[in-house]
């Protein structure tokens, strides 16, 4: 039997992360990456250089392969359009895929569904907007429907006038806003599933992610102290939207703990930030498991490995080439990852996963191990500290 192909448009360091167990489980993995020097292609096993505009790109990297994935949301139709011609399957398809490229698309989804959203509007006027935020307390948060990451396409306003950029550029044909109320989280959690074309599903614990700069930081698996039921609520809700919305693949839904409840934030149909601490903390990858549940293959086992798992995002740095790090960084049970990227302010240029016994120790080792990683020296203080 020849190695099945997944063919995967995007070359950023989610495409990266799934060669590993594509060589373990003898996949090969072929990517679509934007350009030669992609997070990817270094990795896969095949690489087509091209957008995913290039209808020649799409054809050479469709070719012959078993079934096509995505690592990012912003996939053309003709894609989907070009793979029902060659008769390979996508995952997840074009109709899922709506609900995690559009915030409004997805918002009147999960009010359709009964799922817990804030209250939000879909927004074409500054009277839209004024109205909103006199209805909820002077402020609120404005949002590209299309578009945005890392917290770009999100703005805090308090007053109409302050989005006239985007209201303009709206009413020229940019991306739609909507309006979401300003929720007062305690924390933001992320519930992680898989489901197979079958309909086969495995939830992942709950974790709980920090943002900084709209940027997701650090991800503590399971969420600390979160209420068991609540956390049942949660996997028991993203499963739900992974069936009502028939995602095949990995589904994050992230969310916002609010007074012993959760409020829907957005979807992502593809392994997500929040998922990398698997990698190293669960019997079963996020990435693996993409893998197994776009091939249709039984699901793997998301039991965790140890009682917490920290995972730190290396955010920029002052290092030119961050694998000089490697030979710093003390042996502390830092698993370090790497995703080849030029280092730019702000950029997510890696990660460390540290798993452990006792999470204050855990975090502080992570932490650590990342500014290590990032700086040369730990700029936080450890356990026994605060921020240096
Ligand atoms: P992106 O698509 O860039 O990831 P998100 O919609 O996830 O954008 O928003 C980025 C961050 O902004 C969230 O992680 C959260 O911290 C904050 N945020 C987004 N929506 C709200 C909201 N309705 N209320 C409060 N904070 C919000």
């Amino acid at each position: 039997m020849t190695a099945p192909i997944v063919a995967v448009i995007g070359g950023g360091q989610l495409a990266r992360m799934m060669t590993g167990p594509a060589t373990e489980l003898g996949v090969t993995l072929r990517v679509l990456v934007e350009s030669p020097d992609a997070a990817a292609a270094a990795s896969a096993h095949q690489i087509v250089v091209g957008m995913p505009g290039d209808a020649d790109a799409v054809a050479a990297v469709l070719d012959g392969a078993d079934v096509v994935t995505w690592e990012h949301e912003h996939i053309p139709a003709a894609v989907f359009e070009a793979a029902a011609q060659r008769g390979i399957p996508a995952f997840p398809s074009a109709e899922a895929l709506a609900f995690a490229q559009d915030k409004i698309v997805m918002r009147e989804r999960m009010d359709a569904l009964g799922a817990p959203n804030p209250a939000w509007a879909p927004v074409h006027t500054h009277d839209d907007l004024d109205a909103f935020l006199a209805a909820h307390g002077g402020v609120a948060v404005l949002k590209t429907a299309r578009g945005g990451y890392d917290g770009k396409g999100v703005r805090v306003v308090r007053s109409a006038v302050e989005a006239d950029d985007w209201i303009a550029a709206a009413a020229e044909g940019g991306p739609r806003l909507l309006v979401e109320q300003k929720v007062a989280f305690t924390r933001e959690l992320s519930a992680q599933v898989a489901r197979t074309p079958q309909g086969n599903v495995v939830a992942y614990p709950v974790v709980e992610s920090t943002q900084r700069d709209g940027i997701c930081a650090e991800v503590i698996a399971p969420a600390p102290g979160l209420d068991p039921l609540l956390a049942a609520a949660a996997q028991g809700l993203a499963i739900t939207i992974a069936m009502e919305l028939d995602v095949v693949g990995m589904l994050a839904v992230e969310l916002f703990e609010v007074d012993g409840s959760v409020v829907v934030n957005e979807l992502a149909m593809r392994p997500h930030n929040s998922g990398h601490w698997s990698m190293d903390g669960a019997v079963t990858g996020q990435f693996e498991q993409h893998l197994r549940a776009v091939l249709d293959l039984p699901l793997g086992d998301v039991t965790p490995t140890a009682p917490w798992t920290v995972m730190a995002n290396v955010l920029g740095g002052s290092r030119e080439h961050l694998a000089s790090a490697l030979g710093e960084v003390p042996d502390s049970g830092a698993k370090i990852h790497l995703y080849g990227k030029d280092v730019r302010p702000g950029r997510k240029v890696g990660h460390v996963t540290v798993a452990g016994d006792d999470l204050e120790h855990t975090l502080s080792r992570a932490r650590e191990a990342a500014d290590i990683v990032r700086d040369g020296a730990p700029r936080r203080a450890t356990a026994t500290g605060g921020e240096a």
